[in-house]
């Protein structure tokens, strides 16, 4: 019986705290994701030019040279950076933003990713795959959503 009791107990405490890391994942995510959809809303950009005018602008804020990044409309990807393996002319970094139906490409999406290039997110990555994962959602991410949505610089 007394074993029951404690079971019974340290079941309780289990699950409460699996209930309270429910609520801190929540509390934390929440925001983060709907700040990332956030970054649907506004206008849409039309053009390669409008494109790379809008990437200009935007690293001229962020006092970055952006004669080096490759911007591609259209992409497959909702929104992507990386770092040119070979790098084609002069070009050192690929910034890709898609625009369908269910993805807009938008000069938040521009912003998010510009800042991901300026903090080196696409220079040096973790490689294991649970640090790069840690890494991704507690380091790099919120950097580029809280700059793309509130131009917070953390
Ligand atoms: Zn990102």
């Amino acid at each position: 019986m007394v074993f029951l009791h404690i079971f019974i107990k340290m079941d309780k405490s289990i699950l409460d705290f699996g209930i309270n890391a429910c609520y801190v994942a929540l509390a934390y995510f929440g925001p983060l994701f709907i700040l990332e959809y956030v970054h649907e809303f506004g206008k849409r950009i039309k053009s390669q030019e409008e494109l790379e005018n809008v990437v200009s602008e935007e690293g001229t804020k962020l006092g970055m040279n952006t004669d080096n990044i490759q911007t591609v409309l259209n992409s497959r990807y909702t929104a992507i950076c990386y770092r040119l393996e070979e790098p084609k002319s002069d070009k050192e970094y690929a910034l890709e933003i898609g625009n369908r139906l269910d993805s807009r490409a938008t000069r938040m999406k521009v912003k998010h990713e510009l800042r991901h290039i300026q903090k080196g997110h696409c220079d040096k990555q973790p490689k294991n795959y649970l640090l790069e994962r840690l890494d991704y959602f507690f380091r790099r991410e919120p950097q580029a959503v809280l700059y793309a949505t509130l131009e917070l610089k953390i």
